[in-house]
């Protein structure tokens, strides 16, 4: 259970010292529960003290890494139910199923589709996390050479063998790796725990739908020294996970309770009547509270919804994407190419350029540094204001590289027009469209005369 911040004060040496950077040991508390400090902040902690504040300060669900040649997905760590009571920070992991029966060309296409899929995403290049190899032949040489074949993806692996002589095919193929090894159970944890330990894999304890049962499970296997753990509850269903997954996320944020303070792993395949509603099931299993997921069909068009919703869930909403302040050349623009202003919103700048850019007229694009809000959002709190557009229009030295003085600003701050003309002495201002996807129309009537 989380500490307050005067029982942390009581274990706090209390002198007032300063060296943590807070002017009291008090206010250095009051930082540590608001968990806006580390404790290693201060060097006078008792041994004892620091025994019983680190347990206290351990993350809810633990935290979970897979990786491979430096490419790592975590999972863990959460803190709240809900988006809007603060951020989401690891997003799940999205991997795809191979089966080791499979023909080999056709698991060689898979990883190459899963290492090169690439979604450009408001400046983003949003890509699938790994593979999931089953060990489906019974044959522990055909699976390794799977495995070895997922391993050219250069993403991690998660490794679907219950079977301890598959398991340990699998995980010596992937040596150098750290994956996830898929599952045990009450009858062969014991075996897949001493083969994750020593491979170093994480280690997804499976249930069949009784939590009890399952954070018995994990606390065994916890005590044998095997801490790195994944939960799969058991039901695939939409309902059945969508319960089973709910109720862990609560006992483990709400009841503190340790034995189910793992990330979850979802298998939307094997819960939905065709591949058609995969998709579906993974939005939901990214929404609550999948850490990892496990896709049985790889198609472009679903990966692209499922990355685009998990980046849209997993973005800090009070933290807008933003692109960097400057000027932008679209279309290679010459001196008599326009000069148009925006902000630094990633989607404005993009909604922007996109339009500019399909247009194929060339342009330049200035964008104010307004902290990533929108036109309109920007304008209303007093951060795209002429003065703004004026100071960028003058520190990114566009007056060099064009021959006219006209600039374009968003027809949403017409009213600006009439002071920024103070603003900027000599520049002519045109008030664009409104909306960007108006933009090519009003270029085709531009002249820089
Ligand atoms: Fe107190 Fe430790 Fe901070 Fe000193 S460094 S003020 S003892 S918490």
């Amino acid at each position: 259970m989380a500490l307050t911040g005067l029982q942390i004060y009581k274990l706090l040496p209390k002198t007032n010292c300063k060296e943590c950077g807070f002017p009291t040991c008090l206010a250095f508390a009051m930082k540590l529960a608001a968990k806006q400090a580390e404790l290693s902040a201060c060097p006078y902690v008792s041994e004892e003290a620091k025994v019983q504040l680190e347990e206290a300060a351990a993350p809810p669900i633990r935290l979970i890494t897979v990786s491979s040649d430096g490419y790592k997905v975590e999972a863990g760590n959460e803190t709240v139910l809900f988006r809007h009571e603060k951020t989401f920070y690891h997003r799940p992991g999205l991997f795809v199923r191979v089966r080791d029966t499979q023909p080999v060309a056709e698991i060689e296409t898979l990883v190459q589709q899963v290492r090169d899929y690439a979604v450009d995403y408001v400046g983003l290049s949003l890509t699938l996390d790994g593979i999931a190899v089953e060990a489906a032949s019974g044959d522990p040489a055909t699976y390794a050479a799977a495995v070895k074949r997922a391993m050219g993806a250069g993403r991690p692996l998660i490794l679907l063998a219950p079977d301890p002589r598959m398991a340990r095919a699998g995980l010596e193929a992937a040596a150098g790796t750290h994956p996830l090894l898929w599952s045990a159970t009450a009858a062969n944890w014991q075996p897949l725990a001493e083969l994750a330990k020593a491979y170093k894999a994480s280690l997804v304890v499976r249930g069949d739908g009784d939590l009890s049962a399952l954070a018995g499970l994990t606390e065994q296997i916890k005590a044998a020294g095997m801490e790195d753990l994944v939960l799969d509850p058991g039901p695939r269903d939409p309902l059945g996970t969508l319960t089973a997954f709910v109720q862990i996320r609560r006992l483990a944020l709400k009841q503190n309770l340790r034995a189910l303070g793992y990330p979850l792993i979802a298998f939307p395949g094997e819960g939905v009547n065709g591949p058609q509603d995969e998709p579906l099931l993974a939005a939901q299993h990214i929404a609550k509270y999948a850490g990892f997921v496990v896709l049985d069909h790889f198609t472009p068009a679903a990966a692209y919804s499922l990355l685009v919703w998990r980046q849209n869930l997993f973005t800090d909403p009070q933290k807008p994407i933003q692109v960097e302040p400057g000027i932008y050349e679209i279309n290679n623009p010459g001196p008599e190419a326009p000069v148009m202003v925006t902000t630094n919103f990633s989607i404005t700048y993009f909604a922007v350029a996109n339009e500019v850019e399909s247009s194929g007229h060339p342009g330049w694009l200035l964008v104010a540094d307004a902290e990533g809000m929108s036109v309109l959002t920007a304008w209303a709190a007093g951060k795209f204001d002429a003065e703004k557009i004026a100071k960028t229009v003058k520190g990114t030295g566009i007056e060099s590289k064009v021959k006219h003085r006209k600039v374009i600003i968003p027809g949403h701050v017409a009213v600006l027009s009439g002071e920024l003309e103070e603003e900027l002495p000599g520049w002519q201002i045109l008030v664009g469209p409104r909306e960007a996807v108006d933009l090519p129309g009003f270029l085709k009537l531009w002249s820089p005369n």
